[in-house]
């Protein structure tokens, strides 16, 4: 049979066309150069070296996983003063996931440095809650967040925003996160925040193996009983824990742009470990961290892995299909958006 090929423009918009499901991005991590920009307006703030938008957007373009918490942390994080702002990220957000057909998103938010800012932990959870159900009754995008109680400042601070989610508990809070500083915050120093998250019925996941080895994600999975490994990518160092991750399943989010940014463990699409982690069995889903300040989309990573002729249109489809069952919604629900996938696969024909 005579084989049809299609150009990269075609295959962007087949790809653009698919729904799909992202479970590992930051929403401060959406936020956008506009938004930042605005922020800093309006509240009349000052950041070393960013004088005009175009500073901005450079300081945006980073190279290493340090220029990058700066960022984060001094830059974007400073920059919301009200808790209204939040309601900017939520616009972030809406943009994000339409662009990229995303029509479920489980996204994590690191209120630490909020708090600290003195704004109160029941009004973040409200506003974000409130966009979360804006935007389903809108665009009927559907949020989930995952409260990053962060490994960056301490147990004892990772238990106080455990204690405050619980306490100001949303539908649309489903679970904990361990972000930050992986080589200053050791997974097994928050044993026992994980430990009351479980029995309190949260979700829990865990950046591991993203800037640190194998052991990182070892002490997840054994101290933390995590229910999806964040990164996990020094897993390769490791064929033990490769065993462990192929029989467990346990689903790693793999967000390939981010790894290549931040230059840890790889430096390109090809040396990524995520095309031996899926030849493995290892259940490897594709996301993207935070969009903004990596210029990644979801569309694209798609598109980059196939294009870098990383993963075959099958095998992305599969990516796809992974990204879906690993989300923590109901089996029922998972089967719904696969089957939303499907119609548009059948259209493609041998393509
Ligand atoms: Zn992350």
């Amino acid at each position: 049979m005579e084989k049809k090929t299609v150009n990269k423009q075609e295959l962007h918009s087949i790809i653009a066309s698919l729904p799909k499901t992202e479970i590992h991005l930051h929403l401060e991590g959406l936020a956008s150069v506009d938004t930042i920009w605005k922020l800093k307006q309006k509240h009349e703030l000052t950041f070393d070296g960013i004088s005009s938008k175009d500073d901005l957007y450079k300081r945006f373009k980073v190279d290493t996983l340090n220029d990058f918490i700066d960022l984060f942390i001094n830059v974007v994080q400073n920059s919301f003063q009200k808790a209204e702002d939040i309601l900017l990220l939520i616009e972030d957000a809406r943009n994000y996931l339409k662009r990229n057909n995303i029509v479920y998103a489980e996204i994590f938010f690191a209120p630490s440095k909020f708090v600290r800012n003195g704004f109160s932990f029941q009004k973040i959870i409200e506003l974000l809650d409130e966009g979360a159900q804006k935007l389903e009754r809108e665009d009927n995008l559907k949020i989930k967040y995952i409260m990053d109680v962060s490994r960056t400042f301490g147990p004892e601070n990772a238990m106080k925003n455990l204690d405050l989610t619980l306490k100001h508990k949303k539908d649309s809070v489903i679970g904990i996160g361990l972000g930050g500083a992986e080589n200053k915050g050791p997974a097994q120093d928050y044993k026992e925040v994980f430990e009351k998250a479980h029995s309190a019925g949260l979700h829990t996941v865990a950046h591991a193996g993203e800037d640190m080895g194998p052991e990182s994600i070892w002490h997840a999975i054994n101290d933390l009983h995590t229910e999806r490994i964040g990164h996990g990518i020094s897993a390769i160092q490791d064929e033990s824990l490769q065993s462990k991750l192929v029989e467990t399943q346990l689903p790693l989010e793999i967000c390939p742009k981010s790894n290549i940014i931040t230059g840890r463990y790889v430096k390109s699409y090809q040396d990524h470990p995520i095309r031996a982690f899926f030849d493995k069995g290892i259940n490897v889903t594709l996301n993207t961290d935070d969009p903004t300040i990596f210029g990644a989309e979801l569309n694209d990573e798609y598109m980059n892995l196939l294009t870098e002729k990383v993963f075959s249109f099958k095998e992305v489809v599969q990516l796809l299909k992974n990204t879906v069952y690993a989300t923590f919604l109901s089996d029922q629900e998972k089967d719904e958006i696969w089957k939303t996938v499907l119609p548009s696969l059948t259209n493609l024909g041998d393509k």
